[in-house]
């Protein structure tokens, strides 16, 4: 029987002892990548994943795996497919997914939420019916509502700015998802400014940077979120501000958002500031205690999970500039409990936040943050460390070194002596390499918070 016989077979065992919207949610895009000397490895798509499997199914998988072949001892997970593909579970998973839908548990349908629709670059669970309106974001949504009632017209563009983790993505892309859903042939494209960088980028090596100019220019729509980083080029701002002049005139509605206001930008070009500055500027602040608490409680809803008062209190008091942080504490406690099967309870929620609030920062140590990193990736310390620059330990590596750097606020020139005496400069490459991508991607900022939950434990 070869590994992709002998997982579909486990898998057909696993299944019976799981819920089936389980099943779905942590066996997708699962498989055996290897059996060596008795130790079959099971690849997983993310670290979250792998750190699921590895606590709840360890036991379940192994069993089901001997039942079939005795030979294999023990079970490994390894993030991400082998080199050449491997079975996996996922077409197959697709296919039902479509009729299991309504069936979905959180967990699935968290899974779900995150795909983006491949046209518009929307994601779906950016709407209105979950975004919670308070005084700090009362303008930006009043503003947002404009534009839905006339897009193109009065407020074009519209710029909204505030903080990390308050909303401006939901709220804009929420913007977008009305719009298609009451006018079906209106044209929507969502782009984080870096992207449109990166497309760019490869227009212009490809040469077909006229094909990318008529995608941009025939939307009735473009959200461009994050603006703020096309302003450190030249180059992107100009092409910004033609694809930007090329809507305008068409009366095609543009929404931007940006972490600070256009007169903050101080490397925006004062042609596509003062085009801004035409249009509508609404900022999003800081919520307040109550809203805070109606936040949580709307996410906990949405979840179905029953939450005690006096727990949606201590997260709320305690977590207060960033809406991300807060529905993060929100699924670590939900998190914690369902692992460690004890109730969800206000003791449990202070042992999960007081890790995450009070962040000892001073008893943690580069060598604590390499030997999560380590274990988390599973590999050694010391290839972490060296010059090596075999795939599997460089984003690894880059992870460890932005750690380093927030964390522990490190200099770049000892973070760069840490790992192989390397140049201050690729330090600073990694550190700005992986801040990016945590802007855009769920998994790796979950891969990073199990990874720091780790460090703050122990
Ligand atoms: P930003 O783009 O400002 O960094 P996001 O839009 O990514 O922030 O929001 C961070 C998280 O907080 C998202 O999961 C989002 O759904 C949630 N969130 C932000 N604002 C609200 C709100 N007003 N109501 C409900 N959820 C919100
Ligand atoms: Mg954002």
């Amino acid at each position: 029987m070869d590994k992709e016989e002998l997982w579909q077979a486990a898998l057909a065992k696993i299944e019976l002892s799981l819920s089936r919207p389980s099943f779905l949610t942590w066996f997708q895009e699962t498989g055996i990548s290897h059996i060596d000397s008795g130790v079959a490895t099971v690849f997983v798509p993310n670290g979250f994943a792998r750190e699921w499997l590895q606590n709840k199914y360890h036991k379940t998988i192994l069993h089901a795996i001997r039942e079939i072949s005795s030979d294999v001892r023990d079970i490994h997970f390894m993030i991400g497919k082998p080199a050449g593909g491997g079975p996996s579970l996922k077409s197959d998973l697709t296919k039902k997914k479509r009729t299991q839908d309504s069936y979905l548990t959180d967990d699935a349908q968290q899974l779900k939420e995150f795909t983006v629709h491949p046209e518009t670059n929307l994601n779906p669970r950016y709407v209105f019916s979950n975004f919670v309106v308070g005084s700090f974001n009362e303008l930006a949504h009043a503003a947002a509502q404009s534009v839905i009632k006339n897009p193109g017209t009065s407020y074009n563009p519209l710029f909204i700015y505030g903080g990390v983790g308050l909303g401006k993505t939901h709220l804009i892309q929420a913007i977008g998802n009305e719009l298609i859903q009451q006018r079906p042939n209106y044209k929507v494209k969502y782009v984080p400014s870096e992207k449109f960088m990166g497309e760019i980028v490869e227009a212009l090596k490809n040469q077909e940077i006229n094909r990318l100019k008529e995608k941009y220019r025939a939307v009735d729509l473009l959200i461009m979120d994050d603006i703020q980083f096309i302003a450190r080029t030249e180059k992107m701002q100009e092409e910004f501000f033609h694809t930007f002049n090329a809507l305008y005139e068409k009366n095609k509605q543009i929404i931007i958002s940006s972490d600070r206001p256009p007169q903050a930008i101080s490397t925006l070009e004062e042609r596509l500031r003062s085009r801004f500055e035409g249009g509508m500027i609404a900022d999003v602040g800081l919520p307040d205690f109550e809203t805070r608490l109606t936040i949580l409680k709307t996410k906990a809803e949405i979840k179905k999970i029953a939450i005690p008062e006096d727990v949606f209190v201590f997260i709320a008091e305690n977590i207060k500039n960033n809406i991300r942080e807060l529905e993060g504490a929100l699924n670590r406690i939900v998190m914690a409990s369902k692992l460690s099967n004890k109730p969800l309870d206000i003791d449990s929620a202070k042992r999960v936040i007081s890790d995450h609030v009070s962040a000892p920062k001073k008893f943690i140590s580069a060598r604590k943050i390499i030997k999560a990193i380590a274990e988390f990736y599973e590999i050694e310390e010391r290839d972490l460390v060296t010059r090596s620059r075999k795939k599997d330990f460089v984003k690894p590596r880059q992870i460890a070194m932005y750690l380093m750097r927030h964390e522990l606020e490190s200099s770049y020139p000892s973070i760069g002596d840490k790992f192989g005496g390397r140049d201050h400069t690729t330090a600073i490459h990694s550190c700005e390499k992986i801040g990016r991508e945590l802007r855009i991607s769920h998994e790796l900022q979950e891969e990073i918070q199990i990874i720091k939950d780790r460090i703050y434990l122990d």
